[in-house]
């Protein structure tokens, strides 16, 4: 059985926020603080008994829901989302920026592209995706100085794209949205949508 899918939610503007579990967008429900909905999904949940009507509860969540102003922390798409090696590996869509050949998660390391040891930095804009033996090969050096051909170049995910990057179940709906607000130099951009999200 699969995990119920999680919930988008966006800002009054209908900038992509963040994921919440089902739970939580029950609770902007009950709060009263989800101010519309667009995804093309309901989702229904069963909750507790009514002790005087002995009548059980239920509780509808759209798959894409905006939450009213207070409700959200105000953070901008423009955020820089926190680097990670499993979003740096989606952003980079398992291919190793050196040889240009197609790895799984445990073969691929976070390669600096002006090596810590030189002053790089351990930002998304200093970072690729390399395998195991093209990082060895390149070792403590720029790729300059290691002769090696950088063959696409970094990028600072917005977003939306880190939305997308992080949530391995998403629906079409919600990939739909995520989508129309990813910049079109994204990688992103062109991954399909997994059959395993439907
Ligand atoms: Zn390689």
């Amino acid at each position: 059985m699969t995990a119920p899918p999680l919930i988008l939610t966006l800002d009054m503007h209908g900038v992509p926020h963040r994921w919440v579990t089902w739970q939580h967008a029950c609770f902007y429900y009950a709060k009263n603080q989800v101010a519309w909905a667009i995804g093309d999904a309901n989702f229904t949940f069963r909750g507790g008994m009514n002790r005087c009507t002995g009548e059980r509860s239920w509780i509808t969540t759209n798959s894409i829901i905006a939450i009213k102003g207070k409700a959200l922390a105000s953070k901008s798409l423009f955020q820089v989302p926190p680097l990670d090696n499993r979003e740096l590996f989606h952003r980079d869509r398992h291919i190793c920026a050196y040889c240009g050949n197609e790895f799984s998660t445990q073969r691929l390391t976070r390669d600096h592209v002006v090596p810590v040891s030189q002053g790089g930095d351990d930002i998304w804009m200093n970072v690729v995706t390399a395998c195991r033996s093209c990082n060895q090969h390149k070792s403590g050096r720029t790729p300059e100085q290691a002769e090696m051909q950088l063959l696409y170049a970094p990028y600072v995910p917005n977003k939306a794209e880190y939305l997308i990057l992080c949530n391995r179940q998403i629906l079409h709906d919600q990939m739909d949205f995520l989508a129309r607000h990813v910049p079109q130099h994204s990688r992103t951009k062109r991954r399909k949508v997994s059959s395993e999200t439907r």
